[in-house]
């Protein structure tokens, strides 16, 4: 039997619609990429959306057709999310850290038709424009007067395009699977790998992450800020969420130095903001040296690789409810959130469920298996590849069936490449990416717990650990360290730190000090990097 309720769609649109009709003065603030502070209203937002999406149409971008965005975050981009999904049309949202080679074939992978970026990404298109001749226009994301001297082809000025148009457009009624946004894996193995969103998993995505206890972005008062860039996974789903529930959205533009970061997050009384924890560490070694308070931030959010303890407990101790949650671009991202349940909330525990990579959420299904692909108990101690499925997760890859084949199962799971453990009560805990696991004599050495320990001593920044090829263990860890400003920590003394944490055969057979750590594109240590710098034998890498 049928029920009987009504059959409306979930779309992007109405998000928009929403924040404009029932709490249309409350603020989204930028910084632009020029430097000064932007501020308008969801009404506003709404009203130059509307715009916009009538400018796309003239310049003939139609439903299905995929529109590009090299952007960071700003207002600007928070309008091509909404007026090209809301219109049918493919937000493709580009990761401008990429290889400028991998850029040009994922513009070439994903057809894209019309490309949208700010004005810093001018020369970095100009050097692959040749080779995407299939995108018919460059929209520059500034004033007309403000157009830089470009040789890309049909080059146009945003706010020209969209200033004849009216402010109302009439938002199709779409189907609810309907494609709406598309964004690639970061490729750290073989090409970069798309996932393309639906309207549905963006809307489902956006109420689960609104539900997260304690991000609690309903209250009155709330601003949230996504320091993760709009060009990675739809920014974590805060600019959708931020506009449901009523909150008030600050959106950093270019500048991910701590200094811009902390000026924004007190003058604008955020309450909530999501980084990786590179970001969080920047910030926190920032008020260290300043004295500085942080007055208004009661949550962040923080995933993309593990949190370490040191990172958690400082902030906890400036009263600031670290959530940690774990997600991948094939996850929309967020499968898990960092809301530790009532009776781990106190005491001594309360560190070692925050250490975990969050809950998993109402939604999404988890599994651990084994090598013969049997799924393994949820005690907290059996160790596998993590399987998950759910309205959020994609179920291919685009255009891609030999990677669809690889990480996509008969059964309708997704296999995440990363090594953990679940419990009984749905706690995650990562243990390691396959790929960056230490095998020592047939056992698995952990690189996130052994960089976790290291970066506990005060004199270190960041730290990472990789397999180096040995002889007689096939392979030995080898940590890669950033000291902290001011310290003069040596190896020895790092060694002895580590030996009252971890096993003997754990600790590292090399330390080596570096000035700066390498990054992904999408901010988390560069582990390939590391590999093709020092994991080689000592003559080839020239060490
Ligand atoms: P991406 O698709 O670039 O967002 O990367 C997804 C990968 O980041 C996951 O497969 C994990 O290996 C890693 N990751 C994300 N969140 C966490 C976390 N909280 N702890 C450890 N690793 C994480």
């Amino acid at each position: 039997m049928r029920g009987l309720m009504m059959d409306r769609q979930l779309s992007i649109a109405s998000i928009l619609t929403y924040a404009a009709t029932r709490h249309g003065e409350v603020e989204i603030v930028s910084r632009t990429v020029e430097g000064p502070i932007h501020r308008y209203t969801y009404a506003d937002a709404a009203r130059r959306t509307a715009k916009l999406a009538h400018a796309l149409q003239a310049l003939g971008a139609g439903p299905g057709n995929r529109v590009a965005t090299l952007a960071w975050n700003t207002f600007r981009h928070f309008e091509l999310y909404y007026a090209i999904s809301g219109m049918g049309a493919v937000a493709h949202t580009i990761n401008p850290r990429l290889h400028a080679s991998q850029i040009a074939f994922i513009i070439n992978h994903a057809d894209d038709r019309f490309v949208f970026l700010d004005t810093t990404f001018v020369p970095l298109l100009e050097s692959i424009a040749a080779q995407t001749p299939r995108v018919k226009a460059f929209v520059l994301m500034c004033e007309e007067s403000a157009l830089p001297p470009t040789s890309l082809p049909n080059a146009l000025s945003y706010e020209a395009l969209m200033a004849p148009h009216s402010s109302e457009f009439a938002w199709p009624d779409l189907d609810e699977n309907t494609a709406s946004s598309l964004c690639y894996t970061s490729g750290t193995t073989g090409d970069p790998k798309g996932v393309l969103y639906t309207h549905r998993s963006t809307v489902l995505h956006a109420f689960s992450s609104c539900m997260s206890e304690t991000g609690r972005p309903f209250e009155n008062n709330r601003a949230l800020m996504p320091i993760v860039p709009m060009f990675h996974v739809n920014a974590w789903g805060l600019p959708y969420c931020a506009p449901m529930s009523g909150a008030k959205l600050v959106l950093p533009g270019a500048l991910h130095d701590a200094e811009p970061l902390y000026d924004l997050l007190e003058n604008e009384c955020v309450t909530t903001a999501g980084a990786v924890p590179v970001i969080w560490q920047r910030l926190l070694t920032y008020l260290e040296t300043t004295g500085k308070p942080l007055r208004s931030l009661t949550a962040l959010r923080v995933g993309g690789s593990a949190a370490p303890a040191a990172l958690i407990e400082a902030y906890e101790r400036r009263g600031i409810e670290v959530v940690h949650g774990w997600g991948m671009t094939e996850t929309s991202p967020v499968c898990t959130n960092g809301s530790i349940k009532g009776e781990h909330r106190a005491g001594a525990e309360r560190l070692n469920y925050q250490l975990k990579a969050g809950r998993c959420m109402f939604g999404v299904d988890m599994k651990i298996v084994g090598e013969d692909g049997q799924t393994l108990p949820e005690d907290g101690a059996s160790q596998g590849e993590l399987l998950v499925r759910g309205p959020w997760v994609a179920s291919a890859y685009y255009n891609d069936p030999a990677a669809t084949a690889a990480f996509f199962t008969a059964d309708g799971w997704f296999r995440t490449g990363d090594v953990a453990t679940l419990d009984a009560d749905g706690y995650l805990t990562i243990f390691d990416r396959s790929k960056d696991l230490i095998k020592s004599g047939g056992e698995w050495i952990s690189s996130i717990d052994l960089e976790n320990v290291a970066v506990g001593h005060p004199g270190v920044e960041e730290a990472a650990a990789i397999a180096i090829p040995d002889a007689e263990w096939a392979e030995r860890p080898m940590l890669v360290v950033v000291r902290k400003a001011g310290s003069a920590l040596d190896a020895a003394e790092l060694n002895a730190y580590l030996a009252e944490r971890v096993a003997k055969w754990w600790l590292p057979d090399e330390i080596r000090f570096i000035a700066d750590m390498p990054h992904t594109a999408t901010g988390k240590i560069s582990k390939k990097t590391l590999r093709e710098r020092y994991a080689q034998p000592a003559t080839a890498a020239g060490i």
